[in-house]
């Protein structure tokens, strides 16, 4: 699977993605991601992506003719291969929220590319003509898209059979719990007074049957 990642900031991404699961995924081949700074699809010597918007109010738009060559350029690439399915994202603070439902719906794609927008937003044309869906991550406002990236990219990676090793099984089965590991006791102080926590008997007990039973809840 192959994210390409359109942005302003490529640099962003730098350190996230090459550590721990998705370095592994990447150095695997089970995955493939590649940023493209946006300003790279400027005509002008200034290499300029935004301007005010249209009816005035504060702040820059991104505009929609580097992101339509973006976007262009990547599904012009991808066509010289067999036919793939790709899906082009726009993050929006009004799009679909972002959950574990469409993180699997996405890992069936061939190729996703993810629109990243800055400052005021990206002209509204883009979501409409150019992005096959809008997706928020959550009723927060950000200062751009590339943190919904590495959160989109992260989720769905996790959905690729092979990515998560010999935990993929796990997580798929039993779906999300509580745990804890050494030490057994541990003492702190809260407001002068020491206070002393233990895992929870049933962990220590070596029945898997009542291990489950606690963690299905
Ligand atoms: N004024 C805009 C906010 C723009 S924030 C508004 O009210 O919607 C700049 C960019 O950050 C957005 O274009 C979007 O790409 C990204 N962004 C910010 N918050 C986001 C969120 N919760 N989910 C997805 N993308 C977000």
């Amino acid at each position: 699977m192959k994210f390409d990642i359109i942005t302003i900031f490529p640099k962003i991404f730098d350190s996230y993605f090459k550590e721990s699961i998705l370095k592994r995924a990447q150095e695997n081949r089970l995955i493939k991601i590649i940023t493209h700074n946006l300003r790279d699809y400027t005509t002008d010597k200034h290499r300029k992506v935004d301007d005010r918007p249209y009816g005035g109010g504060p702040g820059m738009v991104l505009q929609v003719e580097p992101i339509c060559r973006a976007v262009s350029s990547i599904k012009h690439k991808a066509s010289r291969k067999k036919s793939i399915k790709i899906r082009v994202i726009l993050f929006s603070t009004r799009g679909k929220k972002f959950d574990s439902k469409t993180a699997k719906r996405l890992s069936k794609y061939d190729q996703l590319i993810l629109i990243c927008g800055r400052y005021e937003g990206v002209d509204e044309r883009v979501a409409k003509y150019i992005a096959d869906e809008e997706i928020s991550i959550g009723d927060y406002v950000l200062s751009g898209g590339e943190l919904p990236a590495m959160i989109l990219v992260d989720a769905v990676s996790r959905q690729i059979p092979g990515v998560l090793g010999k935990y993929e099984s796990l997580e798929e089965i039993k779906g999300s719990y509580p745990v804890y590991t050494r030490p057994e006791i541990f003492k702190f102080k809260k407001r002068s007074e020491t206070k002393t926590v233990k895992v929870p008997k049933v962990l220590l007990s070596g029945s898997h049957k009542e291990i489950d039973k606690w963690r299905s809840g």
